[in-house]
């Protein structure tokens, strides 16, 4: 077989998709906005207006790209938008960014898509060999061409044929000129929900968004469905036999926002009940519990509850520094760490201090917080982690898809414990991610190894 194509793989990004509603792009802008956590590498909106499609799209953030002005220019009362989120294999790539808007004799249409197909290798030779020509290594792009392929000049079958051959995580909107198709993989592994605005309806990746675009959730679009909107309503579809529903547990964890809902639980809630349980299973004797802002919180606050130590603000962020992960090499990561927290010295000095985080994947993050508290004064440092220890790569679009910067893959806890100078160290347990949203339909494979999937190599 051919090089593994050299893929930069759309993490955890965000989509939005609005129908009949005037003024589309500013719903879809305001979706996106809210939405931002899940990618600040770039953006984009597609609008149309009876079928004369408009795109803009660039790296940065939405307000960087969006204004006033260029939102006039994308008519039409439906429209789709996307926020992508950097990757670490490779830089700023623009071809990467969506949605994608495509021209064809049958009628142009658009895509945005959050997720990563496991067999994007297989699908994508297939294709080229049979005369497809690619100008990004995005799944969107790949789900286009499939569509295509099927040569169904009716677009729901087409889509239908498409999606039964993808394997992998997939949240995607399709706007043709007169329909918007919102599509979820049969695991269901990306959130995906439907809300309602007038007389028209609103798509996002996360609930948090609706308030903003004022719209009222009614349902998660499910795992293998289907969902056509159009002028006759919704029209819903299973497309898929086998569902075998795995909602991704770091959505839970770490990526959404805490005001949104997933499936049902509210993601603030599932932190601080994870905080609980982690105080049930791993106490230890110490003068404050401090949660590392924003992602672990709620974590946080649980912890104290159920330990009855305060809860206080020892860390404080600089706003005004993007996530982690948003450098690609370590290096600047390192710094960017030192960069956007710093400690309340107040707070810690001569204190026995619990520091709740929400995960470890390299260690970075934790080692560098454990050495900021030490350097102000903290007499004991104990790491509590409110999810099991990450061992195995993400192959759903997750941005941990090599084992190799995985500290949890090669060391044990006391060795983690060593790494990043913590005075003790514990994780939850995966049965605690179930116990946290009293719900079994989730993936846990980076904790468990237990993949819903196949996974090609
Ligand atoms: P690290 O410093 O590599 O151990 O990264 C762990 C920190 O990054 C945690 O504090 C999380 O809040 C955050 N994090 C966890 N998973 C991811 C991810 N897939 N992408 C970006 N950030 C993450
Ligand atoms: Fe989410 Fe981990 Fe499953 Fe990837 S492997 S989908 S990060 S739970």
């Amino acid at each position: 077989m051919k090089e593994a194509f050299k893929r930069k793989i759309n993490e955890e990004c965000g989509v939005v998709a609005v129908f009949n509603c005037h003024d589309a792009s500013e719903i879809v802008f305001y979706g996106l906005h809210a939405l931002q956590h899940r990618g600040q590498e770039g953006c984009g909106i597609v609008c149309s207006n009876n079928g004369d499609f408009k795109l803009i799209k660039g790296a940065g953030l939405v307000h960087e790209n969006f204004n006033e002005s260029t939102l006039k220019k994308l008519v039409g009362d439906m429209g789709i938008g996307h926020v992508n989120y950097p990757s670490i294999r490779g830089g700023n790539d623009v071809s990467m960014l969506q949605p994608y808007l495509f021209r064809h004799c049958d009628g142009d249409f658009a895509i945005a898509n959050n997720g990563s197909m496991v067999n994007y290798q297989e699908i994508r030779l297939f294709l080229e060999h049979n005369g497809s020509i690619f100008q990004s290594n995005s799944d969107a792009e790949m789900i286009a061409h499939l569509i295509k392929k099927e040569q169904n000049s009716n677009m729901l079958e087409a889509i239908k044929g498409a999606l039964n051959k993808l394997e992998g995580s997939f949240a995607c909107v399709i706007m043709t000129e007169d329909k918007i198709y919102a599509c979820r993989d049969k695991h269901g592994f990306k959130p995906l929900s439907l809300g309602k605005l007038n007389g028209g309806y609103v798509v996002v990746s996360e609930s948090c968004a609706f308030e903003l675009c004022v719209a009222d959730p009614i349902r998660d679009i499910e795992p293998g469905e289907i969902l056509v909107i159009s002028k006759d309503g919704l029209h819903s579809e299973k497309y898929a036999e086998d569902i075998n529903h795995h909602m991704c547990a770091m959505e839970y964890i770490y990526f959404a926002r805490p005001d949104s809902e997933i499936e049902g639980v509210n993601v603030h809630l599932y932190r601080r009940e994870t905080g609980r349980l982690l105080a049930k299973e791993s106490p230890v004797e110490a003068d404050v519990v401090v949660g590392v802002p924003d992602s672990s919180l709620s974590a946080a606050m649980g912890y104290a509850e159920e330990s009855g130590i305060p809860n206080e603000t020892g860390l404080i962020k600089n706003k005004y520094v993007g996530r982690t992960f948003i450098q690609p090499s370590q290096r600047l990561r390192e710094k960017t760490v030192r960069m956007k927290l710093s400690t309340v010295s107040a707070v810690v000095r001569g204190k026995r201090v619990i520091l709740v985080d929400d995960s470890i994947v390299r260690g970075t993050t934790s080692k560098r917080i454990v050495t900021l508290l030490k350097e102000s004064g903290a007499k004991e440092v104990h790491v509590r982690i409110c999810s099991p220890q990450m061992m195995h790569p993400c192959y759903y679009g997750v941005d941990t898809s090599n084992k190799v910067d995985l500290i949890g893959a090669f060391k044990t806890i006391d060795e983690i414990k060593e790494a990043i100078g913590a005075d003790s160290l514990a994780f939850l347990t995966v049965d605690s991610l179930y116990k946290a949203g009293k719900r079994l339909e989730l993936c846990t494979a980076c904790f468990s190894g237990l993949y819903p999937t196949k996974i090609y190599e």
